[in-house]
């Protein structure tokens, strides 16, 4: 279980440690949860705090999400960030080059087939969304009926189960959604590879994240760095620390921003 700390002992454990790496998820941690992905614009103050920080010598930013890019930047409009969308399959660095964790070509068919599946099993059903990102694909029931959407899950699990098997293809659960992607694609090897081709030595990673698939970069950063969970109840995590929404976020990157140079 993670330790609920206040913004003030957090900035004072965060600021000492300075240079300082911020890696920092978006849905739920920068933005408020929202019904459908498009709705879930930065929370008030995150983009001038994003863009505060990333002109400070004193820290590196980056963003990673399950998202594409392209949302990504839509959202977060600013230079200088590392952006890694798709939970690491593709990343675009601080300089503004693109690069990859996992081989496109290769896995885009199984992947393709996987969607049709989705398609399948929603078709004609309401409140299902599908996101087909290339290197995987989601499949969000926020907006559907909680029976429906248990019955499309385990028809769909059952189906693609020979095709994740056959292709090193994972299915992960998060909030509401359920994403297929390629095994080793997760944020806990993205974290890794921040960490190992963009970063200096001493900078200090800080990972802000609230959702299942931050446990990998929790659980990558857990004896060298800090790791705070963004939720307003207890539950268990490999997060070292705990705060409420992505108001404290915001809040709490605020107050470190002001003591770096
Ligand atoms: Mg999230």
């Amino acid at each position: 279980m993670a330790k609920k700390l206040s913004i003030i002992e957090l900035h004072s454990l965060i600021v000492c440690k300075k240079p300082l790496l911020f890696l920092l998820d978006y849905d739920g941690t920068l933005s408020h949860i929202a019904p459908t992905p498009d709705e879930a614009v930065p929370a008030d103050g995150a983009v001038d705090v994003l863009e505060n920080l990333v002109g400070k010598k004193e820290a590196v930013l980056g963003i990673i999400s399950g998202r594409p890019l392209k949302e990504l930047k839509k959202f977060i409009p600013i230079d200088g960030i590392i952006f890694v969308g798709a939970h690491g399959a593709f990343i675009e660095t601080n300089r503004g080059d693109l690069t990859s964790i996992v081989d496109v070509a290769e896995v885009n068919p199984s992947i393709t087939e996987v969607h049709k599946s989705a398609v399948k099993f929603t078709d004609g059903k309401s409140g299902f969304l599908i996101e087909d990102k290339k290197v995987s694909v989601a499949l969000h029931f926020r907006l559907a009926d909680d029976k429906e959407a248990e019955a499309v899950l385990t028809n769909w699990k059952n189906e693609i189960k020979p095709l994740l098997k056959k292709n090193k293809l994972e299915l992960h659960y998060g909030k509401k959604v359920a994403e297929v992607r390629p095994q080793g694609a997760d944020k806990g090897v993205a974290v890794n590879y921040i960490i190992e081709n963009f970063c200096k030595k001493n900078d200090y990673p800080v990972y802000i994240g609230d959702d299942t698939t931050d446990e990998d970069a929790f659980k990558v950063l857990k004896k060298r760095g800090l790791t705070i969970l963004v939720s307003d109840v207890e539950r268990p995590t490999s997060a070292q620390y705990r705060i409420e929404n992505p108001d404290d976020v915001v809040e709490l990157l605020k107050n470190v921003a002001d003591d770096l140079e």
